[in-house]
């Protein structure tokens, strides 16, 4: 196993990693901002390291702070967690080339999932379904594009190749604003992303967000651990996720799970990963990937029992997949609510001091969560405060517990969207499970 390791990251997700390592006997190191001097995984890890001002470009993102962190602790590898660095190809690069490992896949795989378009052709080749669209980045000939459009079919999203975070894409419902807004996004993408290529999908309208987990040891073994349902969205971020996806059959989990093995093995991926679709009328639509643990790996550890992150130390370490995919299996049913510092009706951020807290608990429970009473919610960093998941023997069960959950805890002295969780489990379309990615905001009247 690794020695020891630095956890470049915050949050409950840098407290999640280092119970991980605690309890495989590897050492841990905290880099933090001088903002989270305080956090939890701080206060718990066995090193720490500042790495520099409360803004993540300062610290959370200062590759060369990171990496000294493991030069002056002997650390033998660094853990991104999500967001932040997690997904940088550079950064991956940077850290393999001053002799540490990234606990993660090869810097190319990170680079060639994170241009949708040389993902998108990937998959295809690896025979993972994708949306009908551009045969990659759309060229220069108008005609062309419009002719594609036709075919394709309105309405049509233009979507920029190095886009992320739900930005860089624009639907198109006619042939009249096709070209503008190729024009339009082209320019935009350039400008956020420093990469003006964009390619054009057909617009799905009322498509559910759906999810395989993968493990990959890069040593030729992979195996899916099922699929996440996250279509409760609010602006393209995730609000509710659950697992398994509520009316997907075993043969499709089966087929679909099979071709993201295949396509792992393929281009050689190592470690965790999430193949992200969009899912109507009964098929599956690939749309990108994402090359690190998610945030809502617990429900999929919930079901299978195999704990996501100790096996990205492990993948890490070079140790090959403990189990295949007939190892796999799945029991029962479990929902994810993320827990944020905001007002549950205008979303407006609200950091601050925490009074009291008291968690949630009993059977099926688990609150990962870096909060307790007296901590402040720095204002610098996203507002999740932590995730309360609940497990049962079917999705009733599931969400009995959960709202048995929401309606105990208690977190003083900052405001949460617990009030719009409890009312999203009110909701009988909801309870009947199945709904649109749109469901949430049109609810809402957003
Ligand atoms: P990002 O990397 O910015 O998250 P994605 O490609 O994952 O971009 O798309 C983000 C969201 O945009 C999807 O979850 C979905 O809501 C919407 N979207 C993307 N492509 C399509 C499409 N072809 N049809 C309908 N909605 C889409």
């Amino acid at each position: 196993m690794l020695d020891k390791i630095v956890i470049a990251n915050r949050g409950e997700i840098a407290l999640r990693i280092l119970r991980a390592c605690r309890e495989v006997g590897i050492k841990t190191v905290a880099a933090y901002s001088t903002a989270d001097r305080s956090q939890k995984h701080v206060l718990l890890a066995d090193e720490t390291v500042c790495i520099g001002p409360p803004q993540s470009a300062d610290s959370y993102l200062n590759m060369p702070a990171i990496i000294s962190a493991a030069e002056v602790t002997d650390a033998v590898a660094i853990h991104p967690g999500y967001g932040f660095l997690s997904e940088n190809a550079d950064f991956a690069e940077r850290v393999e080339n001053s002799g540490f490992i990234f606990i993660g896949p090869r810097p190319e795989t990170i680079r060639l999932m994170g241009d949708k378009v040389s993902a998108i052709r990937a998959m295809r080749e690896a025979g993972v379904p994708t949306v009908p669209g551009s045969d990659g980045a759309l060229g220069e000939d108008s005609d062309d594009h419009l002719r594609m459009a036709r075919e394709i079919g309105y309405p049509v999203i233009i979507k920029a190749a190095g886009g992320g975070g739900g930005r860089g894409m624009r639907v198109v419902h006619s042939e009249a604003t096709l070209l503008s807004a190729i024009t339009v996004t082209r320019s935009e993408a350039l400008a956020a992303f420093g990469n003006e290529a964009v390619y054009m999908e057909k617009y799905l309208e009322r498509p559910r967000h759906i999810e395989f987990q993968v493990l990959a040891d890069g040593q030729g073994l992979a195996v899916h651990l099922g699929e996440r349902d996250c279509s409760m969205q609010r602006r393209h971020q995730k609000v509710i996720e659950e697992a398994p996806a509520p009316g997907i059959t075993e043969e499709q989990r089966a087929t679909v799970g099979g071709r993201c093995v295949e396509a792992c093995l393929e281009i050689g991926y190592r470690g965790a990963g999430t193949f992200e679709f969009l899912y109507q009328d009964g098929e599956f639509f690939f749309i990108e990937m994402n090359t690190r643990v998610q945030v809502e790996h617990p429900i999929t550890e919930m079901i299978t029992g195999i704990d996501i992150v100790r096996a990205q130390l492990e993948i890490a370490a070079g140790l090959p997949l403990p189990y295949r995919q007939e190892d796999i299996s799945l029991r029962g049913h479990a929902m994810e609510c993320r827990i944020n510092a905001e007002d549950a009706k205008t979303f407006m951020p609200c950091p601050g001091p925490i009074g009291q807290w008291h968690a949630p608990g009993g059977p099926g429970i688990r609150v990962d969560s870096h909060i307790y009473s007296g901590y402040e919610v720095p204002p610098y960093y996203d507002s999740m405060i932590g995730k309360l998941i609940a497990h049962g023997d079917s999705r009733e069960a599931a969400i009995a517990r959960m709202r048995t959950a929401l309606a105990e805890t208690v977190i003083e002295g900052i405001r949460t969207n617990i009030p719009l969780h409890l009312e999203i489990f009110s909701h009988a379309a909801f309870r009947a499970g199945g709904t649109d990615i749109h469901y949430l905001e049109k609810r809402l009247g957003l």
